[in-house]
């Protein structure tokens, strides 16, 4: 195939295969990529080391970039506009989305660093710089000040800390109210006042309710 036949879209959606690959830590053969070999070793995404295939810093900061506006989507999706079942849609989004809207939209999102599948967002420029642009929707329950409250969106806790979270009631759907936040943190969930770590109140995101006052 020729260069002027293969978009951009197919270009990164290439690239993304092979980040995924090395991200589980997985080969890929150059045999694999077919039609696309040339082209990307062309534009000096990829090196071929004994018929492996290498990203090179470019080729993977682009296909990084694809996989964290690829996950973003998923988490506009599922949190915001609540569509579990997205299918192919996310897809489309990572090809389309410009650095200032993946940046709002990372912010509206509270800058979440998993998708809702538990893998990871890799960080933009929005998520370490502080300062946020644009309203945030999506907060760290640890953010949150006295008599501000919130639904919880979704949490990241897995093993032991996941139990802690779910025995107490931190859960998706729950809503849950600050009462304090020094010298502990304590929330009021289901009735009750509760103390909670602070590692624990890191992972839970929630979106706030406006308050009307
Ligand atoms: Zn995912
Ligand atoms: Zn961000």
């Amino acid at each position: 195939m020729k260069r002027d036949k293969l978009n951009r879209e197919e270009i990164e959606n290439m690239l993304k295969f092979i980040w995924l690959r090395e991200e589980r830590g997985d080969r890929v053969d150059a045999s694999e990529l077919g039609e696309y070999l040339d082209i990307l070793k062309e534009e000096g995404y990829i090196d071929i080391v004994n018929d492996r295939v290498y990203l090179t810093d470019s080729g993977r900061e682009r296909a990084e970039k694809i996989v964290r506006l690829y996950r973003l989507a998923e988490r506009l999706l599922v949190d915001i506009l609540g569509i579990e079942d997205y299918g192919e849609h996310a897809c489309k989004f990572e090809h389309v989305i410009s650095e200032e809207v993946e940046e709002a939209l990372c912010t509206l999102l509270g800058h979440p660093r998993y998708c809702p599948h538990g893998e990871y967002i890799p960080m933009g420029r929005c998520c370490i710089t502080n300062g946020d642009r644009v309203e945030r929707r999506i907060y760290r329950l640890s953010e949150l000040q006295p008599d501000e409250e919130g639904e919880i969106k979704y949490v990241v806790a897995t093993g032991e800390e996941g139990s802690i979270m779910f025995s107490i009631g931190l859960i998706p759907g729950k809503k849950v109210k600050v009462i304090r936040t020094y010298p502990n943190m304590v929330i009021e969930i289901d009735n009750a006042h509760i103390a909670i770590d602070r590692r624990i109140a890191e992972l839970c995101y929630i979106v706030k309710t406006q308050l009307n006052l």
